[in-house]
């Protein structure tokens, strides 16, 4: 999906993907960071046509259809909200399944403890208003073919309103979490735990164009509706429907309030100079003071991170630094607090690095999320289990020099990290593990001690290397963004 903005320095269009956090304008070059992604972003899209050409077109229309019957009388552009939620969808299920006995064995059929990682990238949308329909009930695929307008700023034209949203954020939550899991359904296993966890959910508001036409049919008044993009739904209004939507008209000067993106510019706070320009980022690191920054609320703030020192055999030339969020869980089940390692081992949790546990040292619960996306949603957890599973015992550096050292892009939030911890502890469960199962149906995640942490990675042709476990991930499956 692709936002278009008016560059607020030369008012060039600015396109770009709404997973940017940077921008930069091909016209006078500038370049800005957005603000207020974290919040409900309203956009609109655009009609298709101005007003009177769709009066023209659509009165054309009407007489085709009708004859000389229908007349239309006033047209007026309506825009309606309709909430759209992305972001992906864990779905863990620990339960039986069911063997079926070949033939010739002497064995009947069985039931065999399994467990199954689904995983899908959630795009739903839904309208915003209650208690009148427009015949469109989703937002199809109008937002990957067409650009997003911020919604700030529609034009104050004479006979243009939009209908007020009467759906709470917390319904949306609701509908959201009552469709996660379609499309993930798993129809050979009893489920013992079905546990499924949304990660990096995003919601936004998209306005959608409607024309709404008075038309005189015989001797009655009747009021349609038509989608303004491709004119592809026409919905006739019901004496109640006209009702409600009367009450929940505003007009545009109303929407100056709502909250818009908005942009700062791209300069490190500290020193002034620019911050190195890669679209997906959301944690910058200066290459002229080393300091790391994040936006929020409108702001740069400082990220405090730590870079582990790779072992001396490494040619510091191959060596690629890459972001992870390192996180201690404490988790609260119904009997116990687990705080530490050796709170799991031997308790139906995998076996931990030996090497680490019998060293008599007590590993707090460690939490190491990839802080940089991989396309391959299970990839991504394996990873992050894989990592938490082998905690290694990080030498951290104090030199840190941005203009020599390669960095992988962060595009992951801690927010997201912390959600990701309960599907990788799930990961780390055997199957037929059922007092670990058990225990964790009702836990709760306290997450605390939240840390930015580079690990050094060796890049080879095809892969990068996490030169303290050997875990290799495909280049082409990330989004590498050194800074060069
Ligand atoms: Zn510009
Ligand atoms: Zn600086």
């Amino acid at each position: 999906m692709n936002i278009r903005i008016d560059c607020p320095q030369c008012g060039g269009k600015i396109d770009f993907d709404e997973k940017s956090f940077v921008i930069r304008c091909d016209f006078c070059g500038s370049t800005l960071h957005l603000a207020g992604k974290n919040h409900i972003c309203h956009f609109r899209l655009k009609p298709k046509w101005t007003q009177r050409r769709a009066t023209h077109y659509l009165s054309e229309l009407l007489r085709k259809k009708f004859g000389e019957n229908v007349k239309l009388l006033k047209l007026k552009l309506l825009y309606a909200p309709y909430w759209r939620i992305h972001g992906t969808v864990f779905r863990w299920i620990f339960g039986k399944k069911l063997v079926k006995a070949v033939q010739s064995s002497p064995f009947g059929s069985y039931k065999e403890d399994t467990k199954k990682l689904q995983t899908k990238l959630l795009d739903l949308s839904f309208p915003a208003f209650q208690g009148l329909s427009f015949g469109l009930q989703s937002l199809g695929v109008r937002t990957s073919a067409l650009p997003l307008l911020i919604f700030g700023n529609v034009p104050n034209e004479p006979d243009t309103f939009f209908v007020k949203t009467n759906t709470s954020f917390q319904d949306a939550v609701k509908y959201m979490k009552a469709f996660a899991n379609i499309g993930l359904e798993v129809i050979d296993i009893d489920p013992e735990l079905d546990d499924t966890q949304e990660v990096g959910e995003q919601y936004s508001i998209v306005y959608v164009p409607f024309w709404l036409i008075q038309v005189l049919a015989g001797d009655k008044r009747e009021v349609l509706v038509v989608e303004a993009i491709s004119h592809s739904t026409v919905k006739k209004l019901k004496r109640a429907e006209i009702g409600n939507l009367k009450k929940l008209l505003l007009k545009p000067d109303d929407s100056t309030s709502l909250p818009a993106l908005k942009f700062i510019p791209f300069k490190c706070p500290e020193c002034g100079w620019e911050l190195p320009f890669h679209p997906y980022n959301s944690v910058h690191i200066c290459k002229t003071c080393a300091r790391g920054w994040f936006e929020y609320g409108g702001k740069f703030h400082r990220v405090n991170y730590r870079l582990a020192e790779p072992p001396a055999k490494i040619s510091s030339d191959k060596t690629v630094f890459m972001p992870f969020w390192r996180i201690k869980v404490t988790i609260t089940t119904k009997t116990r607090i687990i705080k530490s390692m050796s709170d799991i081992t031997g308790k139906g949790y995998q076996p931990y690095r030996k090497s680490l546990l019998s060293s008599g040292q007590d590993v707090p619960m460690n939490f190491i999320v990839p802080a940089f996306t991989i396309k391959n949603s299970k990839a991504f957890n394996k990873l992050a289990a894989m990592l938490t599973a082998n905690p290694s015992s990080y030498q951290f550096s104090d030199e840190v020099n941005p203009k020599k050292q390669k960095f992988g892009g962060v595009s992951l939030t801690f927010s997201e990290a912390e959600e990701m911890c309960r599907v990788v502890l799930l990961s780390l469960i055997p199957p037929f593990a059922r007092k670990a199962v058990d225990e964790l149906k009702e836990a709760k995640f306290k997450f605390s001690n939240h840390e930015l942490m580079y690990l050094p990675f060796q890049a080879e042709r095809l892969f990068l290397r996490d030169v303290h476990t050997g875990f290799a991930i495909q280049k082409g499956s990330i989004y590498l963004q050194e800074t060069d």
